[in-house]
């Protein structure tokens, strides 16, 4: 480890207009109280990038217990670790005291067979809390007492080099928390920093240890991987280290066997899409891109029950039924979510209605934007629907467009039932596998 550096004030960017008042209001009255006081952790790292920290974290050698003693504001958290939330409105600032913990400190961190933390509830030094932290770029300290950043692991050379370098040694770290590995490929996605080679090499290896990590937790960080505004950047991070296949496995397999690209299309277009709605402070559901995400999956699943005889509905249930309680397994899906991915799926085969009554109801379906957001997706990546998206945009359009695409659809359809004249069997309902298009 290289020595601590104290970089002063003059010495690194931050100012205190860049810092939320709040957590200012905070680091004063620590400090007033005698206590050492600092910013820590991605905030920090953010405002030496110029970034805006999305929130801000106060490190501290206060007890939780002082910490309350200070605030009325204050909730004190955490069974394993207690923690301190200090309210104000809506705004949370979470302070935390000094601890120990991870490979350093053979004492007191307890870990299982496969070398995860078990217990890390020890209070420790500002040198010790930085170094149970993960990457270097995470354990810099903006001290309140004079204004610099305190450095014991190399993390503000690392910040700007853009390198994410895990603190330790990478395998033994990974082991300690597998979700360190999914933590490296989001923050390299959403910094733009290159993650150092020593840091990347184990991943592709001890990938398989998330299969044992919690699945809702996986869910939180899926939820931080594709919802910040680098969807698809994280997407190839995870494809690149060996990540997607654990996190999504039913997505790598169709990933692999996709011929034809289609599936890879709708993906990078959901992907890129999200991120553009984010960017446009749209508002964006996890819903919607978990579809899309599941759909090749799901798409071949309803083919292969109706080529046993099935009825639609029956294999539109049992294939959605069975790809989210498989990929619950890995990330655990909450039913809300579920409910609207399945909303979703089912829709896109009622697309293929042309009754007027039929289109009428849909039209009005609550979740009717979203699946022809949905559609649209799937156009981009099988042109033959261009014909369906072409009647849903006319339906949406002003009466009398309406009514010449429904005249044309129904003269169609006349067409076709006419006995003898065109035999072909009309099999819109069946959803495409994206896989095969
Ligand atoms: P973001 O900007 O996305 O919030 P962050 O680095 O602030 O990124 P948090 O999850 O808010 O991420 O964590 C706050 C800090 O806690 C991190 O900067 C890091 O120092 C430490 N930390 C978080 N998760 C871990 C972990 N799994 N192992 C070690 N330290 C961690
Ligand atoms: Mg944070």
């Amino acid at each position: 480890m290289p020595a601590p550096r104290v970089y002063a004030r003059e010495e690194h960017p931050i100012s205190r207009r860049q810092i939320s008042p709040n957590a200012l209001r905070v680091l004063y009255r620590l400090r007033d109280a005698g206590h050492s006081a600092c910013l820590v952790g991605g905030a920090v790292r953010d405002l030496l990038i110029g970034l805006e920290p999305k929130d801000f974290d106060v490190a501290t050698d206060a007890t939780p217990e002082q910490v309350r003693q200070l605030f009325r504001n204050c909730r004190l958290i955490g069974r394993r670790f207690r923690l301190a939330h200090v309210m104000f409105g809506r705004e949370i600032i979470e302070v935390a005291t000094f601890r120990a913990g991870g490979e350093d400190d053979s004492e007191t961190s307890h870990t299982d067979d496969e070398g995860r933390i078990l217990r890390d509830n020890v209070y420790g030094t500002i040198e010790q809390d930085a170094v149970r932290r993960d990457f270097t770029a995470n354990a810099l300290y903006y001290a309140i007492e004079d204004f610099s950043v305190r450095d014991f692991v190399g993390g503000f050379a690392d910040t700007q080099a853009r390198v994410l370098r895990l603190i330790g040694d990478p395998e033994l770290r990974y082991r300690e928390d597998p979700v360190r590995m999914l933590r490296a490929v989001r923050l390299a996605a959403k910094l733009d920093f290159t993650i150092e080679p020593a840091t990347a090499a184990p991943i592709p290896e001890l990938a398989v240890l998330l299969e044992s990590a919690s699945n809702a937790r996986l869910f939180d960080e899926c939820g931080k991987l594709f919802m910040a505004g680098h969807a698809e950047a994280s997407f190839l991070g995870l494809e690149r280290h060996g990540l997607l296949a654990v996190l999504f496995p039913e997505l790598a397999r169709a990933l692999r066997r996709d011929n034809s690209g289609g599936c890879r299309r709708l993906i990078i277009e959901a992907l890129r899409s999200t991120d553009a709605r984010v960017r446009e402070e749209q508002p964006v559901t996890f819903a919607f891109l978990l579809a899309a995400m599941l759909w090749p999956a799901y798409a071949d699943g309803v083919h292969a029950l109706l080529g046993q005889g099935h009825p639609m509905t029956v294999a539109e249930q049992r294939s959605a039924d069975r790809v989210v309680v498989h990929q619950c397994k890995r990330v655990a899906i909450p039913r809300r979510v579920s409910l609207v991915i399945e909303e979703l799926w089912f829709l896109q085969s009622r697309l293929a209605t042309r009754q007027r009554r039929r289109v009428m109801r849909i039209l009005a379906h609550p979740r009717f934007r979203a699946a022809y957001d949905f559609l649209l997706l799937r156009a981009a990546a099988a042109p033959e629907l261009q014909p369906e998206v072409a009647f849903w945009t006319a339906m949406q359009a002003d009466g009398s467009a309406r009514e010449a695409a429904l005249e044309d659809a129904h003269r169609e359809t006349a067409e076709e039932a006419e006995p003898g004249r065109n035999r072909r069997r009309r099999r819109r309902r069946k959803p495409k596998a994206q896989s095969e298009s």
